[in-house]
């Protein structure tokens, strides 16, 4: 039987942004699917973490570049809850070793691609079909997708060539769906996170110190997961009903042009 409450799918919820969305969105009221690749243990302490503040979620392991796994995450979400509501696309890697785009390799270009784009637009395809099943069952109303960019969408690192290309297409990825779904009606958005303190940025930390510090951002601090789940949590309620296709920037005022 299906469950009560809405259900979300967060990719890469283990840890960093994907931990404190899947928190956020615990606390609002959703059944959570955890899921990671690699890190179980970090995975169920998530899961208990939400049971210990009275939420559900279940804990799913399925690489999101992997066509088979993806099955797997969105049958043992529909197993688990019976609907899905939510998917939250914030799985993501950075490009392997950081290279300069002219010692750039096939290798990174394969797996950040694979995971930060491909995985997420047909986890966002297999998720949508679940979805309109749902709301033409009379199980759900409505279905959100969000869909966790980057300020890399738009700002060039010539050492991070592949995620930067990746991060820009899922803006169009975004629009796309966005159209698509908009009659069910699916609301796709996209977020676009700046400098945010995670394990993927902590090798980079006392550079971005520095670079903070100096005036980076007109918000002198580092962002925090919390910071962008507070927004995911705005956008998956019902608050945004007559918007779609649209990015929020959670980033300290980064994407402003200054002079
Ligand atoms: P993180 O601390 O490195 O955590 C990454 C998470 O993604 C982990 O839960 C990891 O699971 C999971 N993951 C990685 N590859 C996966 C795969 N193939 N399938 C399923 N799960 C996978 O990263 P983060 O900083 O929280 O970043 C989260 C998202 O925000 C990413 O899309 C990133 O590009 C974006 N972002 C981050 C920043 C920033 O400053 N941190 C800024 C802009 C955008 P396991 O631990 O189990 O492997």
């Amino acid at each position: 039987m299906a469950s009560r409450r809405p259900v979300a799918i967060v990719t890469g919820s283990s840890r960093g942004i994907g931990r404190g969305i899947a928190e956020r969105l615990a606390d609002a009221g959703h059944d959570v699917v955890v899921n990671y690749r690699s890190r179980s243990d970090e995975a169920n302490e998530v899961v208990a973490s939400i049971a210990a503040r009275g939420g559900s979620a279940v804990a799913v392991r399925a690489d999101v570049s992997d066509r088979r796994d993806r099955d797997t995450l969105v049958g043992a979400s529909l197993a688990s809850f019976g609907r899905i509501d939510v998917l939250v696309n914030n799985a993501g890697i950075t490009s392997v070793g950081r290279r300069d785009v002219l010692e750039a390799t096939d290798e990174s270009w394969e797996q950040v691609f694979g995971t930060n784009l491909k995985g997420p637009f047909f986890l966002s395809q297999a998720a949508a079909v679940a979805m309109i099943d749902s709301i033409r069952r009379g199980t759900s109303t409505r279905g959100t997708i969000v869909n966790i960019s980057s300020i890399s969408s738009y700002a060039a690192s010539t050492n991070r060539a592949d995620y930067c290309m990746a991060k820009a297409a899922m803006g169009m990825m975004t629009r796309l769906f966005a159209d698509r779904l908009a009659e069910f009606p699916i609301r796709v958005h996209e977020v676009c996170p700046g400098v945010i303190a995670s394990d993927m940025t902590a090798p980079v930390r006392e550079a971005y110190d520095r670079r903070i510090a100096e005036g980076l951002t007109p918000i002198r601090r580092w962002g925090t997961p919390e910071d962008v789940a507070k927004v995911v949590a705005v956008l998956v309620g019902d608050d945004f009903d007559f918007c779609t296709g649209q990015c929020f920037h959670v980033d300290g005022g980064f994407h402003i042009r200054r002079l």
